[in-house]
């Protein structure tokens, strides 16, 4: 089996201007009673256990771990405002999404820095959850951003449920994903979505896009499948 683990924001989709930071500011005061927005712990590429614990380290009231409450309440009020102004799926992605998930042998996964009540929110909010629910349980599958505290911990996350002959290919936007996939020296497409340049990610992986419009989808889907 191929596991196409896929990034949630700037990977797949783009999200209104704002939308986590402002939901952010809401959750900080109802689970914590703090001022604070995520944006303080330069978030971009950061799972979601990291950035709450360094937004909070940064107003000085450190954490040892971070509540569930803290997940489900960012995730509802991401969902909330999605309602009001939903997110966009990026050029090529339903394509690619709808030529994997045909394929038997390639199983669609995440890999996202979002929880995953805030993942759901966007999946929700751009149609694309259909791909990434595991239908017996409902849920989303994947490595997610209350599973690690690092990234590359996530990396861990998804290897323990593989099979010897497993494999797996990893799309990310951010410099964090890219320096991951460099040092852990795993299969990887990586897009200029997010606030890296094409430039930039080919130091990283030999698989880059501008985005996967143009049917350039078309080649990611045969990079995936012959990994
Ligand atoms: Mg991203």
């Amino acid at each position: 089996m191929i596991y196409a683990l896929f990034d949630i924001d700037d990977t797949m989709t783009s999200m209104p201007d704002g939308t986590d930071r402002k939901t952010s500011v809401a959750m900080f005061r109802q689970v914590f009673g703090v001022d604070a927005d995520e944006s303080i712990a330069n978030p971009i590429g950061k799972t979601e256990m990291m950035i709450i614990k360094e937004a909070m380290e940064k107003v000085g009231k450190p954490i040892d771990k971070v509540p569930d409450e803290a997940y489900k309440v960012w995730g509802e009020n991401v969902a909330k405002e999605l309602q009001k102004n939903p997110g966009r799926v990026l050029p090529g992605v339903v394509e690619l999404l709808e030529a994997l998930s045909k394929n038997p042998k390639v199983k669609l996964e995440l890999l996202t820095g979002n929880a995953p009540e805030r993942a759901r929110a966007k999946l929700e909010s751009t149609k694309l959850d259909k791909f990434f629910i595991d239908p017996s349980s409902n849920e989303l599958v994947g490595a997610l951003g209350n599973m690690a505290y690092k990234r590359e911990e996530l990396i861990e996350v998804i290897k323990k449920k593989l099979q010897p002959d497993d494999k797996f290919i990893i799309i990310d936007d951010s410099l964090i994903g890219a320096n991951m996939v460099k040092k852990y020296q795993v299969s990887s497409i990586l897009v200029a979505t997010g606030n890296v340049s094409e430039d930039r990610l080919k130091e990283f992986s030999t698989n880059v896009f501008p985005d996967f419009g143009d049917n350039r989808w078309q080649k990611a889907v045969s990079i995936i499948e012959s990994i």
